[in-house]
């Protein structure tokens, strides 16, 4: 089967479980109506049902060729690239100023979902170049903005981003690509950059890289990097496209999945020099990256919950039509559909609630990005700016450990079948896998949250936030609901393990990191169960208040606080009294 988008849980999700709603009525969106949206909504749907998800497995099978440093993308791919860009849709959310039309990064992230969930390969491309619009926009030139934003908005030339290298993986900080200042006042770009992704591609006539390198008199580490803008082909005076850069593919990889992107090592400077434009200072790169990546992250974040709503969608058919052993009662000729057992329920629920928890938690990062930029004052534009700084972390690592979860219990749920290629199943869990790796390891983002994010504004943003959801369970305790269960007794249970965590891990920064550092990635989970868990309770709210499907969206925020959330207990037990025994435990590695 392929991918149908689920519009009306994306729908509530975003409007009633990230907030949109509540945040339209505000004005935060100007003269935007709720029609509007849906319209946005279904038609992005559409295109992603219809054109997208259709090539996902040609996209698989046929991988990106390579021949004398051309990339030929799987068939279809270039006519789907012209349909989904000249529908408008790179330039979602991107300023008007540049041709972008301007609407809420929300709604964006809410069609960023399909378009991963459709055909993730694909998706990942257009990805890069939207955060790559918003870097520039924030840090660009505006020469250089006049020259390359309105082509990036419409993604008539795509964007790539071009930190890694051979020895400089997760240490960004190691890189040695060098750039030299030309009289000009451009650079000249020496270097190998390896697993970039759409680094070469044939689906637009030019690509701009934005590429981190190091001048010859900068300090060490990752204050001594600098952005550059190095297009493939430069441009004539007029704005068309001019000369080739000394910038080339030099081979693509052969990896697990996402077959369908051209992951490419790229060589900059084999003769004079690529010629590259500074974004941002001199030395001042880390900066200008780290807008493109942040935005990068929550997209990434956004690839866990398409590819696990397609491995649901998925599962879920094949197990009404498997039909395999009896249930209680059922004539000896007879068998029942897979979904009937209950342990094959078990899992199709998780699935569906860890869907719902990783795409709330995207949603609500993403609703506080829009608070960012549109919030009535500058007070309030901060606070939410570090509520996005506090979630993203959370939503790219817990959103994508989500999708390698659901998408691996889809091949559990299909039995043999989910192993062998043919079904699909197996294709989603592969490309699911490098979500977690890729924009900063999951390791590296629950490090962030930690060390950085934690910290911010004294522990203010990570307490206001605590506040909130402790909020939500007492909404759901006041309902008095039995449907509930045990669900605002658990997600109690669980937002007080967080702060508990919290304090415990600020109380550890100041006294050698090694504690905090060891209990980072269990923390990361325990933040996304007890704030996903809380979003599902506030969406099942919603539905009760609005008599909207109240019976699913309760029955869902139920499964996951009794069956999920009661993790948070043994996960603040891990990162309190587990850091000694990660330290100290030498002995068994060796
Ligand atoms: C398909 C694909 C597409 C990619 N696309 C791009 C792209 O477009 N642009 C680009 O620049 N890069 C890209 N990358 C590179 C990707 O971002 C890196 O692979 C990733 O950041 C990890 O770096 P690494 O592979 O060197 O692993 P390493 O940094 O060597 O990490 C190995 C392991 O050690 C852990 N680790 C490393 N350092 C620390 C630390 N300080 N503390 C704790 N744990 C640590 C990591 O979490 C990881 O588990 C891509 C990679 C792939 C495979």
């Amino acid at each position: 089967m392929t991918y149908q988008a689920p519009l009306a849980d994306i729908g509530f999700a975003l409007k009633y479980g990230a907030g949109f709603s509540a945040a339209l009525d505000e004005g935060l969106f100007g003269d935007l109506s709720l029609d509007v949206v849906d319209a946005v909504l279904a038609e992005a749907g559409r295109l992603s049902s219809e054109v997208i998800a259709p090539l996902n497995r040609a996209g698989d099978k046929f991988g990106t060729a390579f021949k004398d440093g051309i990339v030929t993308t799987a068939p279809g791919w270039k006519e789907a690239y012209a349909t989904w860009r000249n529908g408008g849709w790179n330039g979602l959310a991107a300023p008007e100023q540049w041709g972008g039309q301007g609407l809420p990064q929300s709604l964006n992230i809410a069609c960023i979902e399909m378009w991963n969930a459709a055909a993730m390969a694909f998706a990942v491309g257009p990805l890069l170049t939207i955060a790559a619009v918003d870097a520039l926009h924030a840090h660009g030139s505006e020469a250089l903005k006049k020259t390359y934003l309105a082509k990036l908005v419409s993604g008539e030339w795509t964007g790539t981003m071009q930190l890694t290298e051979p020895q400089a993986g997760s240490d960004v900080g190691a890189l040695r690509t060098r750039a030299e200042r030309a009289p000009d006042g451009s650079y000249r770009l020496k270097g190998q950059k390896i697993f970039i992704t759409y680094g070469e591609h044939d689906l637009t006539d030019n690509i701009i890289h934005f590429v981190l390198a190091r001048l010859p008199d900068a300090p060490p580490g990752t204050r001594g990097i600098s952005l550059f803008l190095v297009p493939k082909f430069l441009l004539q005076p007029d704005g068309s496209i001019g000369a080739r850069n000394d910038v080339r593919a030099h081979s693509v990889e052969h990896k697990l999945g996402i077959h369908g992107s051209p992951t490419c090592t790229m060589i900059l400077g084999d003769g004079t020099g690529a010629i590259g434009y500074l974004v941002g200072a001199e030395n001042g790169g880390m900066s200008a990256m780290f807008t493109m990546m942040n935005r990068a992250r929550l997209a990434i974040g956004l690839q866990g919950v398409g590819v696990a709503e397609c491995a649901t969608q998925q599962a879920l058919a094949y197990a009404r039509e498997r039909r395999q052993g009896r249930v209680a009662g059922m004539p000896a000729n007879q068998s029942a559909p897979i979904i009937a057992h209950p342990d094959v329920r078990r899992m199709l629920l998780t699935m569906r609630a860890q869907t719902a928890a990783a795409r709330a938690l995207c949603y609500a990062t993403a609703l506080a990005l829009d608070h960012s930029e549109r919030g009535a004052d500058a007070a309030a534009r901060k606070a939410a700016s570090d509520r996005v700084s506090l979630l993203t972390p959370v939503a790219k690592a817990f959103s994508t450990d989500i999708g390698i979860e659901v998408a691996s219990l889809n091949v559990q749920v299909h039995g043999g079948m989910g192993y062998i290629e043919e079904t699909g199943a197996a294709q989603l869990l592969r490309d699911a896998r490098i979500s977690a790796i890729y924009e900063g390891t999951n390791g590296i983002q629950a490090i962030d949250l930690v060390t950085r994010k934690l910290p911010l504004a004294g522990g203010a943003a990570v307490a206001a936030y605590g506040d909130e959801l402790r909020g939500i369970v007492r909404a759901l305790k006041a309902t008095n609901d039995p449907g509930l269960g045990c669900t605002p007794v658990r997600l109690e249970e669980a937002t007080e393990s967080l702060a508990r965590a919290t304090e415990w891990l600020l109380s550890r920064l100041d006294k050698g990191p090694d504690a905090a550092l060891a209990g980072a990635s269990p923390y990361l989970r325990l933040f996304g169960i007890a704030a996903g868990g809380c979003l599902l309770g506030q969406q099942a709210l919603a539905a009760m208040r609005l008599g909207e499907n109240a019976g699913a969206y309760v029955a869902l925020a139920r499964f996951f606080a009794e069956n999920v959330a009661v993790q948070a207990g043994a996960l603040e037990r891990t990162v309190v009294d587990g850091a000694e025994g990660v330290i100290g435990a030498d002995a068994a590695l060796s």
